[in-house]
This record gives structure tokens, sequence and C-alpha cells, in this order.
């Protein structure tokens, strides 16, 4: 073949993944809709869109649903993602414990497992049985196949073109390639993503009838504190997948130092960890609480929501320092959404709200406040672990019939 014909071919490909990938996502953003309508949302031509939703339909990937109204009156048929044919697993790793999801390609949760880490020290140990026990699920599943595995980790990790790097301060964990690890066994693709990016997916995901959520940015207040944003509908990961570690923003440059190298990091306010820090110390000096210096965050929670003085006041602080750092990412970025999930969220979703709504509007351009919006996680199930499974199934999507054939071929080779 000479090369310009070569290229032609190769090209062509690459044209029909894109167009695979563009019909795919608009039919999971649709949910249902007709051929005409993938051809007027993708610009594609009709004959293309019936060629891709025929080869769709033979891998089982699409079905048809009934009829639908279309333009002027007329009935055309509806197509919509078969959600229950294939899934992906998502898990999410803590420093005690991790979970694994199984969900349908459409985002419906099928099944939820946690297992407690005995001891985040024993890498290995901890990745057999996070092996173990995504073969046990895989093998479990019967109804549909499993496409794909992606595990949301804390961050920060660093990836580069080679590899990913897991850097964050598990100890003993460093440098660990933890995407190859978990890898090793599985002929399905192993991905990992930070746990706030992946929270970021799995609101994009769920908030995709509206409009508005094009720029979201999810905040994990929790033991640390990070962001995943996605900005105009794309995940922003940073050169390393560093980007959104906005808990190591210094909001008093003459403040302690923290264990990323620089002084007053925001979290060091504001984290789970920070608050129960503060507590001690006016318990130390003899203030009086329904907390002693053996309570836990958990009961920190609890205190807050009895009326508690000193846990209420540290709760309020520690919400006007989040809204401090949320001021700071507003003028940076200038999303449309911010919403705020994990343990400072539980603790009193409405006064947390509340809290950072007014300190927020106090320090921003009234221009900026005016059509910004701030929530509280309002997901039923974990949004990262929903997340991991959700960029699993993103990945699928950006060429599936390259993992579905697979899956078809392994299927065949079982049987
Ligand atoms: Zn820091």
């Amino acid at each position: 073949m000479s090369k310009l014909k070569q290229n032609t071919s190769v090209n062509q490909e690459k044209q029909q993944r894109i167009n695979r990938s563009l019909v795919i996502n608009l039919l999971c953003r649709q949910r249902r809709c007709s051929r005409a309508d993938l051809a007027k949302l993708s610009g594609l031509k009709r004959a293309t869109i019936t060629n891709i939703v025929n080869e769709f339909m033979e891998y089982d990937l699409i079905l048809e649903d009934g009829l639908m109204e279309g333009e002027k009156g007329r009935r055309s048929i509806a197509i919509k993602i078969n959600g229950e044919k294939y899934c992906t697993i998502g898990v999410m790793l803590t420093r005690h414990y991790y979970t694994l999801g199984i969900m349908g390609i459409s985002g419906e949760v099928y099944r939820i497992e946690t297992y407690n880490v005995e001891s985040v020290m024993d890498v290995e140990a901890v990745m057999d049985s996070i092996r173990q026990n995504i073969r046990k699920m895989i093998d479990e599943e019967k109804e549909s196949q499993v496409l794909a595995v992606c595990i949301a980790v804390p961050g920060p990790y660093k990836r580069t073109k080679e590899r990913v790097v897991f850097v964050t301060h598990f100890p003993g964990w460093e440098g660990i390639e933890i995407e190859q690890r978990i890898q090793q066994g599985f002929d399905i693709p192993v991905f990992i993503e930070n746990d706030a990016n992946a929270g970021a997916c799995a609101q994009h995901w769920f908030c995709r009838d509206d409009k508005r959520n094009k720029d979201i940015v999810y905040i994990v207040a929790g033991q640390g504190i990070g962001c995943g944003m996605i900005l105009n509908d794309e995940l922003q990961t940073g050169r390393n997948g560093n980007a959104g570690e906005f808990g190591h923003t210094s909001i008093y440059y003459e403040g302690a130092k923290c264990e990323c190298g620089n002084h007053g990091c925001l979290e060091q306010y504001c984290s789970s960890i920070a608050i129960m820090k503060r507590i001690q110390d006016r318990l130390a000096k003899g203030e009086a609480s329904v907390l002693n210096q053996n309570s836990s965050f958990a009961d920190f929670g609890e205190a807050v929501r009895l009326g508690d003085a000193l846990a209420s006041d540290e709760y309020r602080r520690a919400c006007e320092f989040l809204a401090i750092g949320i001021v700071n990412l507003v003028n940076q970025i200038d999303p449309s959404d911010i919403i705020i999930g994990d343990l400072l969220a539980d603790v009193d979703p409405v006064k947390m709200l509340e809290i950072v709504q007014n300190t927020v509007k106090k320090r921003i351009n009234p221009f900026f406040w005016e059509d910004l919006t701030i929530r509280i996680d309002p997901l039923e199930y974990n949004p990262i672990l929903m997340g991991a499974g959700i960029i699993a199934v993103q990945k699928i999507l950006e060429d599936p019939l390259q993992y579905i054939k697979k899956g078809v071929k392994q299927t065949e080779e079982e049987g």
C-alpha cells in the first residue's frame, strides 16, 4: 500500500472512532432518542448514524425502545443504551477501607461492597485483597459483562507518560505504580483517578439534564481538602494529574508548615484533622464541651447537631475558612457550580451551606455572585465510588468496539 493510501485509511479509522464516541456519548446524555435526533445533535449524515447504530446493535450496546414523538408529530423508533448488558467496576480507596461498586454503563448501581483494611501500611496485602475482590465481583456477575475497572485514590499522585505513581501520604505507598499493580491478572483495562476528580465526574454525569452544569467544581472536605474541576465538560487534571489540590493553596504565608512543604495551607484550617486538633487544644485549656480527649470526628458531628457551643464554634470557623478557599477558586477559575461533599458536609449540610454562602457572598464581586451556585452533594451514593465507575464507562465509550469485541472473544474462549 502506498504511504498516502495508508494515511487515508488510518485517518478514516480515526474518524470512525471519533464518530462512534460522539454518538454513544450523545445517547448517554439524551438517554433515549431517535436516529434523526442523533443526526441533528451530532451533525453527522443520517447514513453515518444508521451505520453506527447498526454496528452498536450488533454488539448489544444499544437497544430499540418503542416509539417516540418526533418532529411535526411524526413517530420514530427510540433507541437507548443497553445498560444491563455491560458494566464497569469502580473502586474507592481510603485510609481505613476500600469500596467496590458495580454499575451498568447507563449509570445504575447494581451492588456495593466495602472491605476494611486492617493496616494500610501493608501495601501488598491491600493490593492482593483489592484484586481478589474485583475478581470475585467479575465472576459473580452473571447478567452483564464487566468491561473495565477504575480505582479512585486520595491525591496527590503523579501521572507521567509511562506510569502513574502514587505519592499520597500513605506510609509505604510512595512511588507505587498502583494502576499497573492492580492490572496484573486482568485482561480488562484498569484506570486510576484522583478521588476528588472521580467525585466531580459523578456530579457532572448525574446533573447532565441540567444545561447549566458545564463547569463544576466538586470539593471533597474531609481528612484533606481537594477538588475536582470540570470546565466546559472536560475534567481538568493538569500536567501531572495534580490539578485541584486546592487544600494546599496557602491562605496565610506565615502559617504552620504543611507536609506538602508550603505554609498555612487551607486544609490546615478546615480539614477534619485540623478541626479535631483545635478541639483538643481548647479542651486542654479547660473549655467546657460534651466532647473529651477521646472523641472522634463522628462525636464532633453529633455535638454540633446537639448545639454544643465549642463544637458549633469550631464548625462555623472551619466552614468560614472553606468559604475563603472557595472565594479564591471562584476568582481563579470562575465555575458555574460548586458542590461540597464528604465528612464536613455530612455534619450539618444546612448550616454549612448557610455559612459558606454568606461568607462567599460578602467576599466576591456581586456580579459573580449573581449566577454562582453553591450546593451540598445531593447524590444518593458516594460520588467518589460512582465517579470511579463512570470514568471507566467514559474511557470505554471513547472507543466502545475496541473493548467490547475483546469481551465477546473472551466469552467465546471461556465457552
Ligand atoms: Zn500543604
